[in-house]
């Protein structure tokens, strides 16, 4: 079982270096140690360190990658939050940035400078599901020296591991698949114990370790995240058909259907196509009287736990991008993005169909 270490600081051995001081905010104490281990495995990485939200792995993977001067390569797809971050942030930090399409190798190559330094993208785009060229994008890294850094929220681990198609940092809100229950707050970075001592290193001076009793939830939560999954897999197939086949219904986002554009890179770079779907309705109104029509899923952002979450992206995740560029990406109100839990499929595919007669 988890070993719930609550001691801030540990008893020193004689000759110590700094570096092994078991100190909590130093993300060093036996609790984060036994956690970091299970985080890295799950990637196929040598190393990791867990941090207090998605949000500080965001934060920690690119101050350890990017100084006063250099220059960051990002998806033009980006979670709202670490748009924000750079939208808000990079100029105080001294960080220039160009957004490129993750899909089109040409705008990398027109983009990167001398001061580039890293590559940041995501495996699945939210919420169309899109899914850039990966293996290219950490190519070209190799080829430029960049440091290519991923964030695989949304396939977790268990569909997608980055490390092994050649990236060289990887991130999580472990908020979601990873933890699991929507009952925790926690982030990862993963990689070589190079890249992963320098955001260590982010995390012990900027702040934003984590508490061993949100590590025990998160450790907990990642014995059953393959099962867990697993079953979020098999019902947003099942709903994604669902959808697709009904005359309610406009274009559908999954890539696991043939008919999305990234079919064929997701079949050969993930093991499963994930719990995340979106869809259309027409229009607003309508998408209102849907979500109002379910009985399973809450209405409700985020997306990971065990139960399903339905919300529009125009007032959630993507509230803070003006109208124009929401437009821009195609996020409408009638845009609907359905994180599938692991309730029975048979279940869920009725409570959606219902809901669609109500129409
Ligand atoms: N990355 C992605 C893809 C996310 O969806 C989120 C949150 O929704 C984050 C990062 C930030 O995670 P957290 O809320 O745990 O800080």
């Amino acid at each position: 079982m988890f070993p719930v270490f609550q001691g801030t600081v540990y008893e020193s051995v004689p000759g110590e270096t700094y570096d092994q001081i078991q100190y909590l905010r130093l993300s060093t104490t036996p609790s984060q140690t036994y956690l970091h281990d299970k985080l890295a495995a799950l990637e196929n990485a040598e190393a990791a360190v867990a941090t207090a939200s998605g949000m500080a792995a965001v934060t920690a993977a690119l101050m350890s990658v990017l100084g006063t001067g250099n220059h960051l390569l990002a998806s033009d797809v980006l979670y709202g939050g670490t748009h924000s971050l750079l939208a808000d942030y990079a100029d105080k930090l001294g960080w220039s940035y160009t957004f490129v399409d993750p899909a089109d190798p040409q705008s990398w190559k027109t983009a990167v400078r001398p001061e580039t330094t890293a590559f940041l993208v995501e495996s699945v785009t939210n919420p169309l599901m899109r899914v850039g060229d990966l293996a290219g994008v950490a190519a070209f890294c190799q080829d430029h020296n960049l440091v290519s850094v991923i964030d695989n929220t949304f396939p977790s681990p268990v569909n997608f591991r980055p490390i092994e198609i050649g990236f060289d940092l990887v991130l999580h809100s472990a908020t979601k698949y990873l933890g699991g229950h929507s009952d925790l707050v926690a982030g990862c970075v993963v990689g070589n114990s190079g890249h992963v001592a320098a955001a260590r290193s982010v995390v012990s001076h900027f702040g934003g370790s984590l508490d061993p009793h949100t590590g025990f939830l998160l450790a907990r939560g990642l014995k059953t995240l393959a099962v867990r999954v697993k079953a979020q897999n098999a019902n947003a197939l099942a709903l994604a058909r669902e959808l697709s086949a009904h005359p309610e219904v406009g274009d559908v986002y999954y890539p696991g259907l043939d008919a999305h554009p990234d079919h064929a890179r997701a079949a050969q770079l993930f093991d499963g196509f994930g719990g995340m779907l979106a869809f259309r309705l027409g229009d607003g109104a309508r998408a209102d009287r849907f979500i109002d029509a379910l009985r399973l899923p809450y209405r409700a952002p985020s997306l990971g736990g065990v139960e399903s979450l339905v919300t529009q992206p125009v007032r959630t995740s993507h509230a803070g991008m003006t109208p124009a560029d929401r437009e821009r990406i195609g996020v409408t109100l009638d845009l609907i993005r359905f994180s599938c839990g692991i309730e029975n499929s048979d279940d869920l595919v009725a409570d959606v169909r219902a809901a669609l007669d109500v129409l």
